[in-house]
């Protein structure tokens, strides 16, 4: 194993339901947000989804990245082939970007979510009382800002 020139974060590794699909990311992800849109309810089955973001190009899918589809133009979604787990998410207005269900990951206990994005979307029933920050739409500007 070898480390980033920077010496931070190791590598970020996970799996899909089955095993089918190893993922790998070189670097740790830029932010962890949850999304509360009904997009990505349908995609994970879950009342409200958690994603880590990484760079595209740092990420690897063995044997590959799965099925994509995309049913809104400008995004599109990943899953593995057997089993059905949705893998990653990509967005046209977040270029050089891919967003991982941190459910996935191994380090999940480690990628504490930032932010909350399309706040609006929330189940109604659903309580987060953690203090972060809300974001009635993609928090887009956030996410595509490095470093934070
Ligand atoms: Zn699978
Ligand atoms: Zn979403």
């Amino acid at each position: 194993m070898t480390s980033d020139a920077e010496g931070a974060a190791p590598a970020v590794t996970g799996r899909c339901y089955c095993g089918t699909t190893t993922i790998r990311a070189a670097r740790a992800p830029e932010t962890v947000a949850y999304c509360h849109c009904a997009d990505c309810r349908r995609v994970t089955g879950a009342p409200v989804a958690a994603f880590a973001a990484f760079d595209e190009d740092g990420v690897t899918f063995t044997p590959d990245e799965g099925r994509r589809v995309t049913v809104n133009p400008g995004v599109s979604r990943s899953s593995c082939p057997h089993c059905g787990s949705p893998l990653a998410g990509r967005y046209d207005y977040l270029p050089g970007k891919i967003y991982i269900a941190i459910g996935l990951l191994d380090q999940a206990n480690d990628l504490a979510p930032r932010l909350h994005s399309h706040a609006g979307e929330r189940l109604s029933w659903l309580h987060i009382d953690d203090g972060l920050e809300r974001f009635g739409t993609s928090a887009r500007a956030r996410l595509g800002d490095d470093g934070k």
